[in-house]
């Protein structure tokens, strides 16, 4: 810990308000510090952003939180909104060989019937033991697909979890490092209370709205200045010091001094607004990180799809991975009787998929939603929208800790806080809840703020 003073009225900015940013302003902003926080977008929330639709709130990517997520729990509490929290069953199935599977309990892997007794077997086992391991590291450098061969046989990568990741990381799957599989393993795990008992999920009735809230009031009382629809297009110097972060420039041209600025947008776009005595090293580890873009059809509809919340679909000639209904888990009373459909996919930007209308899309996926269901009509469908993210998932391959970017860049007063740094666990409202707390004690460390 430095020994000079705290610095009396320290101005902080921070870039994105989403959850890692948000909350490292809150925590900022209880250190003593003055907060500046700027949102590209007109909305506060990031990925975890909601919209209001039938006289409700409604995340604008499916959203709940898993029993071992502490840090967003810890922080509602503190907020005190956990009282809106709701644990629900969770009801998980498999689309595959044209049927739903429910996908739960270990029962429903023992019934599994596209595998066979023994694969059945060799997919709960490793799964028990990915779940009870904790020494991941010899996990960073084997890809999934080989442990899965190596351990649970052909099959099961076939009929499970290949798809699964082909959906998840489309070309990039078989380059997928087993470490990215156990955390996600790991956490699921967690949300269930004993081998049999079924998974718990956790929702804020109100939805995540209620927590972006609750953030942003305690912010905006707090004195901090809140910019929506001000996106940061370069981060500056010092004239004399290229080293030293001055401030930022917003679209439109208005500049805003500051003495510390946290950048939690993803590393391609830090690349792009980062100042070039940034250096080669870290710039090269931030140009490194590959990212799934993720393209959700969000559909209010007159009737439901089937009774699964979460349908995994491993049929690849359907094209796309999953049918998250909401109102499966949140029932249909909350939304005045409708049903909350999104239909997920994850693909690389420049999938001619990450460009098509709601309407074109749609009409992309009504084959495969026949197939799911083959009573469906489109005309159940009364509201279509479509939400984009560009950095929907970092890609972990292998060796991945070796080339994720430190909190503490090359420039005095700059920090980067942001999904690819969530490790070895899976990107999560949690992680970034967490990411928000670390770095604000990086910074309360290195101003010696209390
Ligand atoms: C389809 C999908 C489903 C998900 N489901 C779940 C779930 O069930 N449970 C869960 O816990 N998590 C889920 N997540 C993940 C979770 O939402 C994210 O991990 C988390 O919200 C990321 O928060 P963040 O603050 O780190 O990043 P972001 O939310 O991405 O925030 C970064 C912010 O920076 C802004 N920004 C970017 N560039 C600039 C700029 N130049 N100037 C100003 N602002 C800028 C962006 O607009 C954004 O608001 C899901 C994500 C997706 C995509």
């Amino acid at each position: 810990m430095s020994d000079f003073k705290p610095q009396e009225g320290l101005k902080i900015g921070i870039i994105g308000g989403g959850y890692a940013g948000l909350t490292a302003a809150y925590e900022l902003q209880k250190a003593g510090a003055k907060v500046f926080v700027f949102e590209k977008y007109g909305i506060w929330g990031g990925q975890a952003a909601a919209i209001p639709l039938l006289d409700t709130y409604i995340e604008i990517f499916y959203h709940h939180l898993f029993a071992g997520d502490r840090h967003i729990i810890g922080l509602m509490e503190e907020l005190g909104i956990a009282d809106r929290l709701r644990w629900i069953d969770s009801k998980v199935g498999f689309f595959s060989h044209g049927k739903i599977f429910d996908f739960v309990t270990p029962i429903d892997i023992l019934t599994f019937s596209p595998l066979s007794l023994p694969d059945r077997l060799r997919l709960g086992l490793t799964s028990l033991y990915l779940q009870r391991l904790n020494n991941w590291k010899p996990l960073e450098e084997i890809t999934a697909k080989e442990w899965i061969l190596k351990h649970a046989g052909e099959a099961v990568y076939r009929e499970v979890w290949g798809p699964l990741l082909r959906g998840k990381f489309g070309d990039m799957a078989e380059q997928v490092a087993m470490v990215w599989l156990w955390g996600k393993l790991k956490l699921r795990g967690e949300s269930r209370k004993g081998l049999l008992a079924k998974e718990k999920l956790a929702y804020p009735m109100g939805s995540f709205q209620v927590i972006t809230d609750a953030l942003v009031r305690r912010l905006e009382s707090g004195g901090a200045e809140m910019f929506l629809n001000s996106e940061v297009e370069e981060i500056l110097t010092e004239s004399g010091n290229p080293k030293k972060v001055a401030g930022v420039r917003l679209r439109g041209g208005r500049t805003i001094d500051l003495d510390v600025v946290i950048a939690t947008l993803p590393n391609y776009a830090m690349a792009e607004i980062a100042p070039a005595s940034i250096g080669e090293e870290y710039l090269s580890k931030l140009k490194s990180t590959k990212y799934q873009a993720a393209i959700v059809l969000l559909m209010v509809s007159k009737r439901s799809l089937s009774h699964i919340y979460w349908l995994n679909i491993a049929d690849r000639s359907i094209p796309f991975v999953g049918i998250i209904e909401h109102t499966n888990y949140i029932p249909p009373e909350n939304y005045k009787g409708k049903h909350i459909i999104y239909v997920t996919n994850y693909l690389d930007r420049n999938d001619p998929l990450f460009r098509m209308s709601p309407e074109e899309l749609f009409l992309e996926y009504v084959p495969g939603i026949k197939k799911v269901n083959p009573e469906f009509e489109p005309e159940w469908i009364e509201k279509k929208l479509l939400f984009r993210a560009e950095a929907g998932q970092p890609v972990v391959t292998l060796g991945y800790s070796k080339r994720i970017p430190e909190h503490r860049t090359p420039v005095a007063g700059l920090y980067l806080a942001n999904t690819s740094q969530i490790y070895p666990e899976d990107r999560g409202t949690n992680y970034s809840v967490r990411l928000g707390q670390q770095i604000a004690r990086l910074v309360e460390e290195d101003y010696n703020l209390t």
